[in-house]
């Protein structure tokens, strides 16, 4: 058995400024995240929605596992993610839907 690791993913994204004028500054966009302004990686997201819906581990059950981590989340943020994942899994069950309607397979929709 493999137990968990929890990471923290710095990501660093330098400036480069023309030495010439400091008109051009130029910075490679952040890789899009699952949520707008969050931290949580999918993986994290789906973790959360996993130990809630499928092991019936409440978010402040989870709270206590992630603080035993050195990790300290509140059920809020953790309820966020669990939306997140909801709406995550529920366009990605339509989209599969979708495909599989005859008029998709047709090319109709
Ligand atoms: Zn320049």
């Amino acid at each position: 058995m493999v137990p968990a690791l929890l990471r923290v993913i710095r990501t660093i994204r330098p400036k480069y400024a023309c030495r010439a004028c400091e008109a051009h500054v130029v910075q490679a966009p952040a890789r899009p995240r699952v949520m707008d302004g969050g931290m949580a990686t999918t993986a994290l997201v789906a973790h959360v929605v996993v130990s809630k819906f499928a092991w019936h581990l409440p978010l402040y059950r989870q709270a206590q596992i992630f603080s035993g981590y050195g990790i300290h989340l509140d059920r809020g943020t953790l309820g966020g993610w669990g939306r997140t994942g909801h709406r995550l899994v529920a366009e990605t069950a339509l989209r599969a839907a979708a495909r599989l309607h005859p008029l998709a397979a047709a090319g109709v929709l």
